[in-house]
């Protein structure tokens, strides 16, 4: 999952972004309003978190332009407590959620996950492909009996693969899943993550399509 924060404070930006990465999730940051409004036309992101009180081009207008540009990206809004009638306004305005600062990082990625699950129509934060099911929230994935707890970015790369059950993703497609802007990748790094992942599961959890990429079976191995 990769996320767009559009939030000038620093200590804010810099607590979330760390956040985020720690449970997966690549975080692209953005300090500006209207440099956020055109990061959001871009269609690389799963979901957009949104402060309202930005300089220059303010959260409500940059929710605004989005959805006028018909950018459909999930938006979970970033608020203080005294501004509800902004809240209000931002979601008649077409955001999914708001969390009110101060909040607990628990909270936000419960609210990201359910708004993920509205979106999908799923009743649960689960993904599931053939054997293979993904606890979005635990991150575990079960194959069979086998149970494991994922890293963050083991974790990430089974999510991208298990979205889109039977499809090959190549690997830029993968980096592009688990890294933000600018984060340095090593050129062996989706091979390491896969490796580990079939230690704990064989082999055949993750299939190599050779010269094309990586894809999860929709039925089963
Ligand atoms: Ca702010």
């Amino acid at each position: 999952m990769r996320i767009l924060l559009i939030e000038d404070d620093a200590m804010i930006g810099r607590a979330l972004r760390r956040s985020l990465e720690r449970e997966g999730v690549a975080v692209d940051w953005i300090r500006d309003g209207a440099e956020g409004a055109e990061a959001a036309g871009l269609g690389e992101h799963d979901l957009a978190l949104l402060d309202l009180g930005l300089p220059g081009l303010g959260g409500l207008e940059v929710l605004r332009r989005m959805r006028a540009a018909r950018v459909q990206m999930p938006v979970v809004i970033v608020t203080a407590r005294d501004e509800i009638d902004d809240r209000v306004r931002g979601l008649d305005l077409g955001a999914d959620d708001y969390v009110v600062k101060p909040f607990a990082t628990r909270e936000l990625l419960a609210r990201i996950r359910a708004v993920s699950r509205r979106r999908s129509g799923a009743a649960e934060s689960l993904l599931q492909a053939g054997d293979l099911r993904l606890d979005l929230a635990e991150h575990t994935l079960a194959c069979g009996n086998d149970v494991a707890v994922l890293t963050a970015r083991e974790f990430a790369l089974m999510r991208a693969l298990m979205e889109r059950p039977g499809a090959i993703l190549s690997r830029a497609q993968l980096e592009d899943r688990l890294y933000g802007w600018g984060e340095e990748v090593e050129s062996n790094a989706i091979d390491v993550l896969i490796h580990s992942i079939r230690k704990k599961f064989g082999k055949s959890v993750i299939r190599n399509i050779r010269g094309a990429g990586w894809a999860v079976s929709r039925d089963g191995s």
